[in-house]
């Protein structure tokens, strides 16, 4: 792209479209497909993008008003809302979007290496990165922007500065891969492995791999790893050698590979050698793990393929760093909130951390607490001009700078209120923890400047314990979850005690943001506390007791009403107060469950109450279901969905409107789809947890409770460990202490073998008594070390099978993590 960015007639060729309309002639620089994320800049353009649930062209109007006069649109009925922009018509905005991006990349004349697989993508992606920065300007794809609209977003990054483009590519059904291939045509591929994610819309491995092959259809060079026989089949079966040469590497001994690397422990990490081109190399990596193992052989193949010398390799390989997959988001001292991204600076995912930072409500004030960039190749007084007008876009009211760049160029943030620091030790140093009450937070760094320090003192990270809440999984199972509904239902999420232990505030803010409907709380004081964190969406109270009636009026929070006293009172409470009629309000039948609810017989009185009252207006009738979890209750659901369609029946003849109907809780989702009529009311599903087999597949668990090794220590045999020792140990037993108890929410019946936690991977039993605030695990033969980290629930240990070991659910076992455990949410 020219410095300046595209003229209009040129993009409007590019994305081949029309235009339409015209406005101001200005070039065009920025893209924008979320209209959430919307900051005011000059030349940005505003992409219509229809997706199965929602649809751009409801925003532009809201997009014109905020001040964005660019749009490519679809339908052209939304034209006349956007009197003074230009406006570019197109048949369908994606493949316009991709069109554009294919166009700009075919502009770029250096190499494009393009990353696929299974697993690994985002580390291959950044360690090259690493390895690659100080001989070359490199574009790397932001984060995980690999999908059908992140992948255009990366590729229109490019500018004619950057000497290569590192781009990921990732699929989540068939057909997807030849877009992406269309528009990245990258002259090097990695296939990096294949393993089970994904796979429920594929019918084979082999067509998942030759899926992802696609993308190499123009490859000069593809690397890969031999050891993998399917992908090795797959690349021979499809590729022409003398078109495509097929550079593999293997650690199982496959001497018939490019590159056999041999792998040795070292104290440090690990050793690689092995023979490329005639010579013998070695190099050495600072990690064990497998994973890390595979990712270093792909970027040590593609170094040495691209030529660069063993010593260039070895001292890029000595400084790799873990790559930090998320934005880490904590509670922080005096009601602030941190979002901690201390590990990247690039000026890409500073504006990705801004946009997170931009859509917290729980406080109004926004502080950003960012190092000098390093690593971006760009002249700094063009770089820190940059960065000030992001920030003062953002809507930053304080900004803290730290580092010599950024106090050499503080003049470009005037207007802005700031501070700055030499560097993180002259932060700390001045740093007092009343200046930073009631905020939103960024702490965003290079590594170098290691501002996990200034995360940690901002959050007050004491215990060793956390309940890691994966916000990001939470939008994922949301959207398994709408597959299986009809495009029109609604949802409604509960996210009563406290989101099932997960933070209700946090949870409600990702699903306020991805469009849910509705939320509902138990109790009144829930609701009243989402509101005052910012929570705008509707929101039922499903018990709602009489002596909050009032309060829930005036914080806009809609009562299921499930009595004719409920009622009386709710009404009268309206009658007293000063508020709008009608009021929304939420009918409960009772149909089989038998707690709270109308019953069948008081149906008909209700109807002609609600008929002749104007105070309230009846926006859903709802019943739950007692058992839908399994066939022994199938004959009840069946019969408590005859009496909900007789209630509605009755209810329908007496009300001169609509309401909403719904009855399927989230197994009911699963096992009842035929009962989904207006809306659904999810929970446990959404947390990412469910009894069946099928539908768990498609979930993935949103909290993992995780602690450390506080201490280790060999028992003699004869002796006992804990409170009461019952057992007496038969051998010599080494002993992990672990810092969570019953107090955390661990349930003490899982004591003495009862359940199990993970460990270096391996599953090892509770010994003894679990005690208030610490629990005893044996780990005799697993080579632990103090400090590790112990998972007592999430992906391996998994909730249902703790819960069945204790006789109990999964929700109790999710409600009971106490709230002195600190939550730490990730981003994706
Ligand atoms: C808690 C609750 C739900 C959600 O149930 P899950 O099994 O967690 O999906 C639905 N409806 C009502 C009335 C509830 O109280």
């Amino acid at each position: 792209m020219p410095e300046e960015g595209y003229h209009l007639e040129v993009f409007t060729e590019m994305a081949g479209g029309t235009l339409i309309k015209r406005g101001k002639d200005e070039p065009i620089r920025h893209i924008l497909t979320d209209s959430r994320l919307h900051q005011a800049r000059e030349g940005i353009v505003f992409f219509a993008i229809k997706t199965r649930r929602n649809d751009g062209h409801r925003y532009v109007k809201d997009l014109l008003e905020r001040g964005v006069r660019h749009f490519v649109i679809s339908d052209e009925a939304v034209a006349h809302h956007l009197e003074g922009a230009n406006v570019i018509l197109v048949s369908d905005t994606r493949v316009a979007l991709q069109k554009l991006a294919g166009a700009h990349r075919a502009r770029f004349q250096g190499p494009v290496l393009a990353i696929t697989g299974s697993n690994g993508k985002t580390v291959v992606k950044e360690w090259l990165f690493q390895l690659l920065h100080r001989h070359r300007r490199v574009l790397r794809s932001p984060r995980s922007y690999n999908s059908q609209i992140g992948v255009p977003l990366s590729l229109w990054l490019l500018r004619p500065t950057h000497d290569m483009a590192i781009i990921e590519a990732g699929i989540s059904q068939p057909g997807e891969m030849p877009h992406l291939a269309k528009m990245i045509q990258p002259q090097v591929g990695i296939f990096t492995n294949i393993g089970q994610a994904h796979q429920e819309h594929f019918a084979h491995i082999d067509q998942k791999i030759n899926e992802k092959l696609h993308l190499f259809s123009g490859a000069e060079t593809v690397i890969y790893c031999k050891d993998q026989r399917e992908v090795h089949e797959a690349l021979h079966a499809r590729f022409d050698h003398t078109r495509t040469s097929l550079l593999s590497w293997s650690i199982q001994g496959d001497q018939s590979a490019h590159f056999c690397i041999h792998i040795a422990p070292t104290p440090e990490g690990t050793l690689l050698s092995g023979t490329y081109a005639g010579r013998k190399r070695k190099v050495n990596l600072a990690f064990t793990d497998s994973a890390s193992v595979e990712n270093a052989c792909h970027c040590w193949l593609y170094l040495l393929h691209e030529g660069f010398s063993d010593r260039d390799i070895a001292s890029g390989f000595a400084q790799l760093t873990p790559i930090a997959m998320r934005l880490e988001q904590l509670d922080g001292v005096l009601g602030s909130t941190v979002i901690n991204d201390a590990y990247n600076s690039d000026f890409t995912s500073l504006e990705i951390a801004l946009g997170q930072l931009g859509i917290q409500r729980k406080n109004s004030h926004h502080t950003a607490i960012v190092s000098d960039l390093v690593q971006t190749g760009e002249p700094p007084e063009q770089m820190y001009r940059r960065m000030a007008d992001l920030i003062r876009s953002n809507g930053i009211h304080t900004f803290i700078g730290v580092g010599p760049g950024l106090c050499a160029h503080q003049h470009f943030f005037e207007g802005l209120e700031t501070k700055f620091y030499s560097d993180t030790d002259d932060f700390l140093r001045n740093f007092h923890h009343r200046d930073f009450a009631q905020q939103n937070i960024l702490v965003k760094g290079a590594r170098r400047f290691a501002f996990e320090r200034i995360a940690a003192i901002l959050s007050e990270k004491t215990h060793e314990t956390i309940l890691e809440i994966d916000l990001s999984r939470i939008h994922e199972n949301l959207n398994y979850l709408r597959s299986l509904l009809h495009p029109e239902v609604q949802v409604m999420v509960m996210v009563k005690a406290f989101a099932y232990g997960s933070g209700a505030y946090e949870v409600a803010r990702t699903l306020e943001f991805y469009g849910v409907e509705y939320l509902a709380v138990a109790y009144a004081d829930e609701g009243i506390t989402l509101r005052e964190a910012g929570i705008q969406m509707p929101i039922m109270v499903l018990n709602p007791e009489l002596s909050t009636y009032d309060a829930m009026i005036r914080y806009k929070l809609e009562p299921q009403i499930f009595s004719f006293r409920t009622l009386r009172k709710f009404v009268d409470t309206l009658f007293a107060a000063d508020s709008d009629w009608p009021y929304p309000i939420h009918l409960k039948i009772n149909t089989g469950m038998n707690r709270l609810g109308f019953d069948l017989e008081e149906v008909e009185e209700l109807g002609t109450f609600l008929a002749s009252n104007e105070a309230v207006r009846v926006v859903s009738v709802f019943s739950h279901l007692a058992g839908s979890e399994s066939t022994e209750f199938d004959a009840l659901t069946h019969r408590q969905a005859t009496r909900f369609e007789q209630a509605i029946q009755a209810l329908q003849k007496q009300l001169t409107y609509d309401f909403k109907r719904h009855l399927l809780n989230s197994q009911g989702v699963f096992r009842h789809p035929q009962y989904q009529m207006d809306m659904v009311r999810i929970g446990l599903a959404l947390y990412g947890i469910s009894g069946n087999d099928t539908f768990r597949k498609h979930l993935k668990p949103v909290g993992r409770l995780v602690t450390s090794i506080s201490q280790l220590r060999r028992v003699p045999p004869g002796e006992g460990v804990g409170y009461s020792p019952k057992q007496v140990l038969t051998e010599e037993t080494e002993v992990a202490v672990i810092p969570i108890g019953y107090a955390d929410g661990l349930p003490r019946a899982l004591g003495n073998g009862v359940g199990h936690v993970l460990i270096r991977g391996h599953r090892r039993p509770f010994l003894g008594n679990i005690c208030m605030d610490m629990a005893m695990v044996d780990v005799t033969g697993a080579g632990c070390r103090e400090g590790d980290q112990v998972e007592v629930f999430g992906d391996r240990m998994d909730v249902y099978e703790m819960a069945e070991n204790l006789g109990t659910i999964p929700y109790e076992v999710l409600t009971s993590v106490s709230q002195r455990v600190k939550r730490v949410y990730l981003h994706g």
